[in-house]
């Protein structure tokens, strides 16, 4: 397969960018006309869309990756769907049986096909079976909502997840790499994983989510502030943040690495990756009679003056 057919490519090329975007938004995502078409995979120079149809499974329109399946008379599908269709082809209702496809498996492992997120900016291309692995880790993949606490399943880019964050979860936004926060809850004793507030920073031209909640620490009602930074794992390490909660003389301090929103809000809290406060010191800080917790948090975030690349100085341009 000639590698000029396939779109995307002339990405590398700034000057054709804007074209090959608008030409390739929806490569694999249209199910294709009719199945008159299955029979001619072998047929001469078939023009790259139509092999990138008949790599689509007629019913889910997924790509197939092996095994593929077929039914006596030749209609395809994909092994996800085979195991749902209950031995009856979807396209013709003939017995399905047990028949691989081996012709377009073979076909498909002659492909090379440039990464999904292409339009989002991927120049990488990838055989066909190794494109999968690199779009789960593709760095141009689309974040998921940080939002925590209620399933949300939006995804998108930073600037998308932003208004997302503002508009729909009606998430407080703040300007500044500086913060003081109070944190008012009238019952503490309540704390089975109650998401309690996220907050959003921009400064050095990113955005932040500060998380605080209350959960279960093994037996331990506890709670957490840390920082998360909306972009990659490589730029959040360029970033540190502080928190110190705090009364009554006494104070606690943490310091410590945003962490990139491609983990999991879950995974950060439960690797105890921020500020952590027992309840009884909360309580403590709150003042008063104990009945209400009363928390205030300060907190600075600051870009790094060292390169965690190699560990040279380099000047900070954003101070
Ligand atoms: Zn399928
Ligand atoms: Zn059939
Ligand atoms: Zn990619
Ligand atoms: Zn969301």
């Amino acid at each position: 397969m000639e590698l000029d057919n396939i779109e995307c490519i002339s990405l590398s090329d700034g000057m054709e960018e804007e074209e090959a975007t608008t030409h390739h938004h929806h490569p694999f995502s249209k199910p294709h006309g009719g199945n008159g078409n299955h029979t001619n995979i072998l047929s001469p120079i078939p023009p790259a869309t139509s092999v990138h149809e008949l790599l689509e499974c007629p019913v889910c329109t997924n790509s197939m990756y092996p095994p593929i399946h077929q039914c006596h008379n030749g209609h395809t599908l994909c092994s996800t769907c085979k195991s749902r269709v209950q031995n009856r082809c979807p396209t013709c209702r003939q017995e399905l049986g047990d028949i691989r496809c081996l012709a377009l498996e073979k076909v498909a492992e002659s492909l090379e096909l440039p990464c999904k997120y292409c339009s989002l900016g991927c120049p990488e291309i990838f055989p066909y079976y190794s494109k999968l692995k690199h779009e789960a880790l593709c760095n141009f993949r689309p974040y998921n909502c940080p939002y925590a606490g209620s399933e949300c399943s939006v995804v998108g880019d930073i600037p998308f997840l932003v208004s997302h964050l503002r508009d729909d979860h009606k998430v407080d936004m703040h300007t500044g790499s500086t913060f003081n926060h109070r944190y008012v809850k009238s019952n503490p004793k309540e704390v089975e994983n109650a998401t309690w507030m996220l907050t959003v920073f921009h400064c050095f031209g990113h955005y932040f989510c500060l998380h605080f909640e209350a959960f279960q620490l093994g037996m331990a009602p506890v709670y957490m502030a840390f920082l998360r930074f909306m972009g990659d794992d490589r730029e959040a390490r360029s970033f540190s943040y502080s928190l110190e909660v705090g009364a009554n003389g006494r104070k606690l301090i943490w310091e410590g690495t945003p962490r990139s929103i491609r983990d999991s809000h879950r995974k950060v809290r439960d690797s105890h990756d921020g500020l952590i406060i027992q309840r009884n010191m909360a309580l403590f800080f709150s003042g008063g009679d104990r009945k209400e917790l009363k928390l205030r948090v300060t907190g600075r975030i600051w870009k790094d003056q060292q390169n965690p690349e190699n560990g040279v100085c380099i000047p900070n341009l954003c101070s």
